[in-house]
């Protein structure tokens, strides 16, 4: 408190020394704390890859609660001992959002689009579009929205409140498989999560159905961006690879969601797989191949702005976040 003081008072010292307390009608007002507003800061983060430019917009951290809720199959003291060892909280897990934004110079590409208006996960998620504005770019640029699979935090953002797409201009590319799983009317009243995935899928999807592209493994999405099929997590799952002139990056979506778990215990089966042991084989095969080829990724779910490098450790691998500011 006693700082506070002083530093009112100094500054009315300033204000007086300069002549200026008579001019200006503060000091009252100066009195008055400010609210905390709790409002969470922008999280936009800029790079390059190559003559691309590479900006991560966080549509906000999804709380997962209890870890072993997201591993039901793995013993909890694996996990607590991972989290310890990696100064992370042993009692709840947090997954960010890390959608990415790519200006090839001749399209602007917005790869997934977080969780939308319906904010399930509380109101410091569906942030994407103000944290879009933010990074200085309007939904109506965005040519493409490229999707990894159709999960709730991946395409949920394509329709707004007003039943409008948010991105009016962009054509959408996601996997046949993807869509058709998730957009089949016989399984809207599928049990446990995945009826309700199935609900806002085609509330995001079907609306959009006349711009939708499919896209495949080994094949070019837009010039500089390739799909690569990674199944398991979702029956459709795809990781796009970027590359300008020498520079390659992967954008993974959710080939891994957590970065000590995940990496370090690749075969562990995560609760909403499709088909756990599938994704466990995909995420070893194209994590060998980044970790060989030094190739940088970034990571849907790891700390924003999930930007970095792996590397095989042991049975598994490690997470190295690149230096800030770097490009790749
Ligand atoms: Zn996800």
């Amino acid at each position: 408190m006693d700082q506070v003081r002083d530093l009112r008072l100094s500054r009315r010292a300033a204000l007086g020394a300069f002549g200026a307390a008579a001019t200006l009608p503060l000091a009252g007002a100066a009195e008055a704390a400010a609210p905390i507003t709790g409002i969470r800061a922008p999280d936009w983060y800029r790079f390059r890859i190559g003559e691309f430019e590479a900006t991560v917009i966080q549509d906000g951290p999804l709380a997962l609660g209890e870890p072993s809720g997201g591993f039901p199959q793995h013993p909890k003291e694996d996990l607590a001992n991972l989290l310890q060892q990696s100064f992370l909280p042993t009692n709840a897990l947090t997954l960010d959002q890390n959608c990415l934004l790519l200006n090839t110079g001749r399209q602007l590409i917005l790869f997934d689009n977080g969780v939308g208006f319906t904010r399930p996960f509380g109101p410091n998620t569906g942030l994407l579009l103000a944290n879009l504005r933010a990074a200085g770019v309007h939904p109506d640029q965005v040519d493409a929205l490229v999707i990894s699979h159709a999960h709730i935090d991946h395409c949920w953002g394509i329709i707004g409140g007003d039943g409008k797409p948010n991105f009016p201009n962009a054509r959408v590319f996601i996997s046949k498989a993807d869509f058709d799983y998730w957009t089949a009317e016989d399984r809207q009243n599928a049990q446990g999560f995945v009826g309700d995935f199935v609900k806002g899928a085609r509330r995001n999807l079907l609306p959009v159905r006349e711009r939708i592209t499919f896209v495949e493994d080994g094949k070019e999405v837009v010039p500089g961006v390739t799909a690569v099929s990674a199944p398991g997590h979702t029956v459709g799952h795809m990781v796009y690879a970027i590359q300008s002139g020498n520079s390659k990056a992967m954008f993974i979506g959710d080939l891994a969601h957590h970065q000590v778990i995940m990496l370090r215990r690749p075969q562990i089966e995560f609760a909403f797989d499709t088909d756990a042991r599938q994704s466990a084989q995909s995420r070893l095969r194209i994590l060998r191949q980044l970790a060989q080829e030094r190739m940088a990724l970034v990571a849907y779910h790891f700390p924003f702005p999930g930007l970095g490098h792996v590397a095989a450790e042991g049975e598994g691998f490690g997470w190295y976040p690149a230096a800030w500011g770097a490009d790749i």
